[in-house]
């Protein structure tokens, strides 16, 4: 659906209003360096002022006077404009002043450089203050393209009265005068092509941050699903295979006592066939989260499959872990599970197999173990708890005892 045209062009205005702050960005940057430049420019100006022999013609004398003047007034006004500049960098909204201050420093710039080209008139014929002041102003300062229409044309405007008014013959005018012109064009046409790369580059920026984000958030879905099940949000048997190997390797090294639950639903497949898949499917949740919710942070737990659960618990001995197996037993048998067609109870049997601090194994062992006392746990009567323990006497830890 087309949104309405006030909303799009609010957002157009955001846009570019986000565009126009990064413009500024970089112009304070810019301006620092530009006061810099203008005050070492000045300053070896003067010196060589100092320096340059005081002999010559009285129109010599009079340039070399007005010279050392303005020098001076350039050294002030950098110190100025870098002054500001840094006063800026401490404003909160400071797009438009520091906007203001560009079109100042760019107006100064062009103005000084009218002013050397009106004085050097004095002893030769020329534009060349112009043409730098020009390049200055279109390399070093993002303007917007109205701007920099109104500084160069005025800029140009100027310096023709100047070439009109000063230049001693036709030829020198002619040739001032398109010099003037080829530098006040050159220059609005560098400011518009710079101005207009900075904000392509932006608009490119943008997009590839968005894409960068989108395949950020995608590579964390695609991790997420490919470590857990959709159903429970619980661990998937390889992640969790994984886990317990690293969790073994550490007891390997620093003995430690750990178990390894494993948990099956009793009489599942009758909920599916009473009550639909759909039911077994949020009792499968309800005991998930049932799980989750009362086992430690440290505690590994995954869905293997089916109505089967396995949680390893690290750092947990005999008697702790029948106590949490008791205790996870206890919640599943006493909760009710409420389901669109009815409230169901449902019970669980666990098979336990724990390893004493000690024991060097794998996972195999210990799940082969956890299996079989599962089943005997099915086979005296569902709904409770039976383990096996590895102890550093056990001869052979790859086939555990059958009872
Ligand atoms: P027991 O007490 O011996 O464990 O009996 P049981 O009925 O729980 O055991 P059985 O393994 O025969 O049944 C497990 C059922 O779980 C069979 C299958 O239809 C069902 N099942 C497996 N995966 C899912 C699932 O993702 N959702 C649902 N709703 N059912 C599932
Ligand atoms: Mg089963
Ligand atoms: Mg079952």
């Amino acid at each position: 659906m087309r949104k309405p045209l006030l909303t799009r062009l609010l957002k157009l205005r955001e846009l570019d209003n986000t565009w126009r702050a990064r413009v500024q960005q970089e112009n304070l940057k810019r301006l620092y360096f530009l006061a810099l430049f203008g005050v070492l420019l000045s300053l070896s100006q003067i010196v060589l002022f100092w320096l340059l022999d005081a002999q010559g013609s009285a129109r010599e004398a009079r340039w070399r006077e007005i010279s050392l003047l303005v020098h001076p007034a350039i050294l002030l006004l950098s110190l100025l404009i870098g002054g500001l500049t840094l006063r800026l960098r401490h404003l909160d909204n400071q797009s438009e002043a520091v906007e203001l201050l560009s079109i100042l420093t760019a107006t100064l710039v062009l103005a000084v450089g009218l002013m050397l080209t009106a004085f050097d008139q004095l002893v030769i014929q020329g534009v060349t203050p112009l043409v730098t002041a020009c390049s200055i102003t279109a390399l070093l300062l993002y303007l917007r393209p109205l701007t920099a229409f109104a500084l160069f044309s005025s800029a140009l405007f100027i310096s023709l009265l100047i070439i009109n008014e000063l230049s001693p013959s036709p030829a020198q005018r002619l040739s001032s005068t398109m010099n003037s012109i080829t530098a006040c064009a050159s220059g609005l046409l560098v400011s518009w092509i710079l101005y207009r790369n900075f904000l392509r580059e932006q608009q490119l920026r943008k997009v590839l941050l968005r894409q960068r984000e989108t395949l950020k958030a995608r590579t964390r879905q695609l991790q997420f699903q490919a470590t857990h099940d959709t159903l429970t949000g619980l661990f998937n048997r390889r992640e969790f295979e994984r886990l317990t190997e690293n969790e073994l390797s550490r007891v390997n090294r620093h003995p430690a006592p750990l178990s390894l639950l494993m948990l099956d639903l009793d009489h599942f497949k009758a909920i599916n066939d009473n009550f639909g898949h759909p039911a077994g499917d949020a009792v499968i949740r309800h005991v998930a989260r049932l799980l989750s919710e009362h086992t430690r942070n440290c505690d590994t737990i995954g869905r293997l499959g089916g109505e089967e659960f396995i949680i390893l618990l690290p750092e947990t001995d005999l008697p702790q872990a029948q106590q949490t197996a008791e205790k996870l037993r206890g919640l599943i048998e006493h909760s009710a599970i409420d389901v669109d067609n009815g409230r169901l109870r449902i019970t669980a049997s666990v098979g336990l197999a724990c390893l004493a601090p000690g024991c060097q194994t794998d996972l195999s062992p210990l799940y082969l173990a956890a299996d079989q006392a599962l089943y005997r746990a099915k086979r005296a009567g569902r709904n409770r708890v039976e383990h096996f323990y590895f102890t550093p006497s056990a001869p052979d830890l790859s086939s555990p005892p059958l009872s």
